[in-house]
């Protein structure tokens, strides 16, 4: 098993019982978590099962506002290149407009 790949179900009680594994990743060691995942959720109570996220508008807008990294890049880098990428297409436009390509 490379270290990308997850193992969706663990086994306890000696193999008796098989439930899905916790998702999450060690961020030291890299490994995934060897613990149950809580019912109906991916991942264990230590690694946020037990979470039930913002109930306040005031806390989902905070957390809205932490969570801008998704990926690579932030909102206002996606924001920025997507308005370069409208400024690119407008000035293609213009340049197949006056023949500037056949
Ligand atoms: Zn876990």
């Amino acid at each position: 098993m490379s270290s990308c790949e997850k193992q969706p179900h663990i086994s306890t009680l000696g193999g008796r019982i098989t439930c899905p594994r916790c998702q999450a990743s060690s961020k030291r060691t890299k490994q995934q978590c060897k613990s149950p995942a809580i019912k109906g959720k991916r991942v264990c109570a230590i690694h946020g099962g037990k979470s039930t996220g913002p109930k306040t508008d005031l806390g989902r807008q905070r957390s809205a506002a932490a969570k801008t990294i998704h990926g690579f890049e932030t909102r206002t880098k996606r924001e920025y290149r997507s308005e370069k990428f409208t400024e690119l297409k407008g000035t293609k436009n213009l340049l197949f407009k006056k023949g500037f390509f056949e």
